[in-house]
């Protein structure tokens, strides 16, 4: 048998998901010269960077600037980029397993958790992944409608994300213009009667999941007040403990103290009200074809294996609003010909390799990384040290020889069969071309772009350079 991985037999490997841990993996893979590895990285969309383009805030440029280190990568030698190819589309897993040694699926969780409550599909009831779609100029949410015409909202949720939407809502057209929102976006949120934007946490101040930066942001904005009640960040005696015990982290700690600190202030009279709410839950969507209150429980904690756990009280408060955001967490999408945890909802997985069933062992040449192998966790950076992980497990199979056997692995095979099926494929230096346009949109108006929010329009600016 030939040696795969050497000079004359490189190793190539297609990662599915042009996201963070897509990147990460391809850098791993392609920084081991050992290896003579090819990657071809695989995305559905015309642009790379998955959550840093379509879910990182647009008012966080900072945070996008880690695309430098993703460019570096797209810069190695042995890297391709396929953008706007759905694999489980316009070519199957199947047809990879044609093509490649090694096929790593990096895909992200791509929906959103579900509340499981009435009144959860009601006209004006939104995943919080919708609004953050919309408002990054997503392609597959560039037509939804946010009805913005009450003059509350109502986000569900303690992370980071709920963080994100509330901050959105509440932001001036002034702040929101010095951003790449979609333009969409900012007619319409510059139209908003939103004036108070209610964030319901299930547990308490000790137990959110958001991080200080992103909770000591809502006391800081142009037009907007922190309301917190003294009453509901008064700690529980079990949170209590556990904050001042050594196993609270830091994090943990300051989040507490920032509310606190929201709690002791005064509103100012700015024009909008973020109110931060506690042991409150979701109990009832209500409204007459559309959202027009929510019932919320009001919850106790208890100690449960070891945790502490919301206990609904059976005490109901009623909240009028216009417009729901659930910002529960995300989950993962099965791909047609991947073993699936539908309990987890990711990639059934080792340490990064795909398993064929619970019990079985690994599904030679196939891998995971980043949220489809762990779950929607952690910051950017996390997914770093898992698609490490993953690679490692990769570069030992490659020390072995337990690859896939494809029939046509020559590099040109890609291209023509895409080409044979009428796929026009986004290279990496077709993407240059689209973000120097955007780029250019942006620049009379000092933005950082205005982004382009339909696939045919990135197409179009392409004119002649599209490739296949
Ligand atoms: P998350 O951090 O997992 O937060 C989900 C929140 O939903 C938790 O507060 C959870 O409460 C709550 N929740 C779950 N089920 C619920 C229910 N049935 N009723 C009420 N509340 C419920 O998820 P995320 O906000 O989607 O963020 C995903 C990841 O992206 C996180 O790691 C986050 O830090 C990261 N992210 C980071 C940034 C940033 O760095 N700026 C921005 C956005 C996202 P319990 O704790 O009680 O389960």
């Amino acid at each position: 048998m030939t040696q795969i991985g050497t000079e004359d037999n490189p190793v190539r490997v297609a990662i599915v998901g042009a996201g963070p841990s897509g990147f990460y993996a391809a850098e791993h893979i392609l920084k081991d010269a050992e290896t003579h590895a090819q990657v071809d990285l695989f995305d559905r969309l015309p642009t790379p960077f998955g959550l840093v383009r379509g879910g990182v805030a647009p008012d966080h440029p900072k945070i996008k600037s880690v695309i430098r280190v993703y460019e570096k990568t797209a810069a190695r030698e042995g890297f391709r980029f396929f953008g706007n190819v759905k694999v489980g589309q316009d070519i199957g897993v199947e047809d990879l397993e044609r093509l490649y040694h090694a096929i790593v699926f990096t895909v992200g969780c791509e929906t959103d958790r579900r509340l499981g409550i009435p009144g959860e599909e009601l006209t004006g009831s939104h995943a919080a992944t919708a609004f953050v779609g919309w408002y990054n100029a997503h392609p597959d949410y560039c037509d939804e409608e946010f009805d913005l015409s009450s003059e509350r909202a109502v986000v569900i949720g303690n992370g980071n994300v709920a963080m994100d939407v509330a901050r959105m809502l509440a932001l001036t057209d002034h702040e929101l213009r010095q951003t790449d929102t979609a333009d969409h976006a900012i007619e319409q949120l510059d139209r908003s009667n939103i004036k108070e934007i209610v964030v319901l946490g299930r547990r308490g101040p000790v137990q959110a999941a958001f991080t200080n930066p992103e909770v000591k942001e809502l006391g800081e904005m142009e037009d907007a007040d922190p309301i917190v009640d003294p009453s509901e960040v008064e700690l529980d005696p079990a949170s209590r403990a556990f904050v001042e015990s050594d196993e609270a982290d830091k994090t943990t700690r300051v989040n507490v103290e920032i509310l606190a600190e929201f709690a002791q202030r005064r509103p100012t009279g700015k024009g909008k009200r973020i109110v931060l709410r506690f042991l409150a839950s979701p109990v009832e969507i209500q409204g007459d074809g559309k959202v027009e209150k929510i019932v919320v429980g009001r919850n106790e904690l208890v100690e449960e294996g070891g945790a502490l756990r919301a206990r609904d009280t059976g005490e109901r408060e009623e909240l009028e609003c216009g417009l729901v955001l659930r910002s529960v967490g995300y989950t993962g999408i099965p791909i047609e010909g991947v073993p699936f945890d539908e309990k987890r909802g990711l990639i059934l997985n080792e340490g990064g390799r795909v398993l064929d069933s619970h019990d079985a062992g690994h599904k030679v040449g196939h891998y995971t990384a980043g949220w489809i192998k762990r779950g929607p966790s952690g910051v950017i950076g996390t997914n770093k040290k898992d698609a490490l992980e993953t690679v490692q497990h990769l570069l030992a199979d490659i020390g072995s020889q337990t690859l896939l056997s494809p029939e046509n692995p020559e590099p040109e095979a890609v291209e023509a069969l895409l080409s044979e099926r009428g796929i026009r494929f986004v290279s990496f230096e077709d993407w240059q071309a689209i973000d120097q346009a955007e780029v250019g949109r942006g620049e009379p108006h000092g933005r950082p772009r205005v982004k382009f929010v339909r696939v045919e329009e990135m197409l179009e600016t392409l004119g002649e350079k599209v490739s296949g």
